[in-house]
């Protein structure tokens, strides 16, 4: 199956159309007002997509504060059934990045291997990742790892940047 297009043909928002049954998708988690399902284009097992059932564009930040309350709370409960069902994930990743179809929507990155963590537990787990990952420009992916310690005064001075245009 090919990725979701933003749009059908027809020029109709595709979450839209699945919402509405017009367009199957593997849901496995529903409630009043939204639904989840699993992305047809996972990069690990179970990788999920949660939607509001209605319409809102893709900017989390631009939403109403209390419909952005409300997915995240069914994102929550999404997350659950994962968790849940997989032995090897005690803890799912929460993205919300919106980019890719402009209907609001979380992702969901069941973390395989964090089975242990089940239950809120944590301990800090360490990877062997790059140490030198640095995004200048968005490549649509955002990640989370850290990467090399930065300059502190450098850092001290944006601080003060971001402090200041709040004036
Ligand atoms: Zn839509």
């Amino acid at each position: 199956m090919a990725k979701y297009e933003p749009t059908t043909k027809d020029n109709k928002c595709v979450f839209c159309e699945i919402v509405k049954g017009n367009i199957p998708a593997p849901i496995f988690w529903e409630s009043d007002t939204h639904m989840c399902f699993l992305a047809i284009d996972p990069n690990t097992e179970g990788f999920s997509v949660v939607i509001s059932k209605e319409h809102f564009d893709s900017d989390p930040l631009s939403l109403p504060d209390e419909d952005l309350g409300k997915l995240i709370i069914a994102s929550k409960k999404a997350a659950k059934v994962l968790e849940n069902y997989f032995k090897d994930v005690g803890r799912v990743g929460f993205i919300i990045e919106g980019m890719g179809i402009n209907h609001i929507h979380t992702k969901l990155f069941p973390m395989h291997g964090t089975g242990h963590l089940k239950g809120g537990k944590w301990e800090q787990l360490l990877f062997s990742h790059k140490e030198d990952i640095w995004i200048e420009k968005y490549d649509g992916y955002i990640i989370s790892a850290g990467s090399k310690m930065a300059d502190l005064e450098k850092l001290k001075d944006l601080a003060l940047k971001l402090k200041n245009s709040q004036k």
